[in-house]
């Protein structure tokens, strides 16, 4: 372990997974109002320094190719396989996202260890093959079920530490952490209260800045919507968000992705 290499500056982040939502016909449209939505946009200073991305199905990511190209908008997969290559039925490997333009990987989403038996070795198997195609991992951590904060700090820090172990400053900075609390994410459900929030991202950039990844940014998921967006970025250690079911609407997403902040303390 390296002592905090101080502050460091982290460009807030916004983007969304589809899960297995919308189809790739229906795909270009969905991204046309996006980029013209966040363009509009683009003379704002309060939106100008900002990083977005989307994750849609694999099917999709061609299109997303064709029409994100050139625009601010990041894409990638919302899984990768740890291996590059081989008999994998089904599944899909860093480089063939990196073939597609993909310039991130989602690894670790509590939906894929509930229904895929994703294991800590797995996943850790899965930042290194992202890490090994030049992909940003996005790993998703977070506590299956609502408690205290401290039970959820343990199990959050033994998720980082598993899906992390072994890696050098220079790979820990090329990695992106969203802090997802399973039973805030999907239908029914809300997004955690914001002191639950700011009491989880304190500890993640603390177990983070203890390693010297002061420059990896951790994003909050789970239930967000255009109404919390900008109360839960102003939570200190917030550095963006990751948007599940309200991102499917396009407009949604825009109005997320250009959400103005009151004063942002991100670090910076
Ligand atoms: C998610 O599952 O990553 C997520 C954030 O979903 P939702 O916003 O729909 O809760």
């Amino acid at each position: 372990m390296t002592a905090s290499a101080g502050p460091a500056r982290r460009i807030p982040m916004i983007g969304t997974s589809w899960k297995m939502n919308l189809l790739p016909s229906t795909a270009p449209a969905w991204f046309g109002t996006v980029t013209r939505g966040i363009a509009a946009t683009s003379s704002d200073p309060a939106t100008a320094d900002r990083e977005w991305f989307v994750l849609p199905p694999f099917p999709a990511l061609a299109a997303a190719q064709a029409s994100l190209e050139g625009s601010p908008i990041r894409w990638g997969g919302q899984d990768v396989h740890e291996d590059d290559a081989g008999a994998h039925t089904g599944d899909v490997s860093a480089p063939m996202l990196a073939d597609l333009g993909c310039t991130i990987a989602e690894i670790g989403h509590s939906e894929r260890r509930r229904d895929h038996g994703e294991t800590t070795a797995m996943i850790s198997g899965k930042v290194r093959a992202a890490l090994r195609w030049g992909l940003t991992p996005l790993l998703c951590v977070g506590e299956a079920t609502q408690g205290v904060p401290d039970a959820a700090i343990g199990l959050v820090e033994g998720e980082l530490a598993g899906a992390l172990r072994g890696l050098g400053p220079g790979d820990l900075a090329q990695v992106v952490v969203a802090y997802e609390p399973a039973w805030a994410i999907g239908e029914g459900a809300q997004a955690a209260d914001l002191k639950h929030v700011a009491a989880l991202h304190a500890a993640i950039r603390g177990w983070l800045d203890a390693r010297g990844a002061t420059a990896v940014r951790v994003l909050y998921g789970g239930s967000v919507n255009p109404r919390n967006a900008a109360d839960l970025l102003t939570v200190p250690g917030v550095d963006g968000l990751f948007v599940g079911r309200a991102a499917l609407d396009p407009e949604a997403f825009v109005a997320i992705a250009t959400v103005t902040l009151p004063q942002q303390e991100n670090g910076s």
